[in-house]
């Protein structure tokens, strides 16, 4: 039987980063086993569902560079993908539970829920429903359908049962059933649940491992008890961390800022370099190697070497230097290309093209090789090149921190370069060298206060470089003007 995995994500919202790393060791399991990695889309709770939310939660995973075998848009043997279009098929399952007894009808208000849900709470106990309609007839039952009082179905937890699994994560899982609530399965509007809708699509879908995670794991009894039932084969479960800022003690909240797999992409990280350090979040090879492509990872990925925890930190930092790894990797051609891609796809305001209208194409790859290694993320070129566009406002106090006479150097320089043609590397470097030392200046004292009056800055990768970038006229121009200092 071919391996097939799934996530099934509700369109309640943007795609969170912890269900991108759930997506992709489902995906590189089926992909490792040469089987196939399905999409479905859980959108039976009409009350948080969110307009949009499929399309935008099918499109950042396209972004990310992955794709599925089967799901909305793409179709396959077992749609549709969409449990809002698979109403008939639920209704079909849950009259097999009413007719073997393993489901009832239950007609209790809201009212008295809520009632019997604070009695509960007063005894400090964890609410269960008290089976007030498991006693009604089908004389009873039918008499009310018909009169048209509302109604959800509800699974009968057997009493006294030992609800067992083998987590392929986290070992052998026993619940006692009476520890289990008539769980709702199908609800007065209509719609399954969501713990009635999983098990009938994960059958039907042929799905062999259900790896998801961990806030799902109470969820598994109801779900083991609803295969019993209908006699299915149980697939394979496993619980995979959850993951939680450096530091704290819960899950990831949008109260600690980005947490939507988009967010890191419009923030300027570079897909792959998400998907390497996502890899890391509840997995290790148990080896020193850390950059992974996909493929390495799918080569590497074992359920078996999935941590068994409740939470994984999802230390930024080590993201940065993911991404700073992948960054450095690209050519200064690659570099340009993925940066203008991402200022175009986020609609985001960005120097490069400033810079585009200013200098030649050679001059950019060359300005990108001189900045490349102070960035992180894409967001960071703007502050990176911002001399390289607007000239910096200098004062007599900043040029003269490195030298008593700053206006000495600047004239110097400003004489120098002035008869200069020929601005290239090769002739500016030398020169610029021996001309400082026959004039009594020290290095620092020249090269920093050249560096102040050309960029206002004191770190900029080598100013020679960036004098070639500027050329003649913007240099002699920025000179001029830190002169008036003076
Ligand atoms: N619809 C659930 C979610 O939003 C799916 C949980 C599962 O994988 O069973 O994550």
């Amino acid at each position: 039987m071919s391996v097939r995995t799934r996530i099934a994500p509700s369109p309640t919202g943007e795609f969170h980063v912890g269900g991108l790393r759930t997506l992709l060791f489902n995906y590189a399991w089926a992909k490792k086993n040469n089987g196939q990695f399905l999409i479905r889309i859980e959108d039976t709770d009409r009350n948080r569902f969110v307009d949009g939310a499929t399309n935008r939660i099918l499109e950042v995973i396209k972004e990310y560079g992955l794709d599925w075998d089967e799901g909305p848009v793409k179709g396959g043997d077992c749609g549709p993908y969409i449990q809002s279009e698979r109403l008939n098929i639920y209704r079909e399952y849950i009259q097999r539970l009413l007719e073997s007894k393993n489901a009832y009808y239950c007609f209790c208000t809201p009212e008295r829920l809520d009632k019997l849900r604070e009695q509960y709470s007063s005894e400090n106990k964890t609410f269960k429903y008290d089976r007030h309609c498991l006693s009604l007839n089908d004389f009873e039952i039918n008499n009310r359908i018909d009169s048209g009082v509302k109604y959800v179905i509800r699974l009968l937890v057997p009493e006294d049962e030992l609800v067992t699994y083998e987590d392929v994560v986290l070992g052998e899982i026993s619940v006692p059933s009476k520890e289990i609530d008539d769980q709702v399965l199908m609800k007065s509007d209509g719609y399954p649940t969501y713990h009635f809708a999983v098990v009938v699509d994960d059958y039907l879908m042929k799905i062999t491992h259900v790896l998801r995670g961990v806030e799902w794991l109470p969820s598994t009894p109801k779900h083991i008890l609803l295969y019993k039932f209908f006699g299915f084969p149980l697939p394979k479960f496993g619980h995979l961390p959850n993951l939680k800022n450096l530091g704290s003690s819960k899950k990831m909240s949008k109260r600690d800022g980005s947490v939507f797999a988009i967010d890191f992409l419009k923030e300027g990280y570079l897909p792959e370099a998400m998907l390497n350090f996502l890899m890391f979040l509840g997995w290790n090879p148990g080896t020193e190697k850390e950059i992974y492509s996909l493929d390495e990872f799918i080569q590497d990925f074992d359920l078996s070497k999935i941590h068994q925890t409740d939470l994984v930190s999802f230390n930024k930092e080590k993201l940065d230097w993911f991404n700073n790894q992948y960054l450095w990797k690209l050519t200064n051609e690659e570099f340009l290309e993925r940066l203008k891609y991402w200022s175009h796809r986020f609609n985001t305001p960005c120097l490069i093209q400033d810079l585009s209208e200013i200098y030649s194409h050679l001059q950019l790859l060359k300005i990108i090789s001189l900045i490349k290694e102070r960035i992180t993320v894409f967001s960071d070129f703007d502050k990176s090149v911002d001399y390289f566009i607007n000239s910096p406002q200098v004062d007599s106090l900043v040029l003269g921190k490195y030298s008593n006479d700053p206006k000495k150097v600047l004239e110097f320089f400003y004489e120098l370069i002035s008869s200069q043609s020929d601005f290239s590397f090769e002739k500016l470097d030398p020169l610029l060298h021996n001309t400082v030392k026959e004039n009594g200046f020290s290095m620092k004292e020249y090269f920093m206060t050249l560096r102040i009056a050309l960029t206002g800055e004191t770190v900029t990768p080598p100013i020679i470089d960036i004098i070639c970038v500027l050329g003649k006229d913007i240099t002699l121009i920025r000179i001029k003007s830190a002169l008036q200092n003076f």
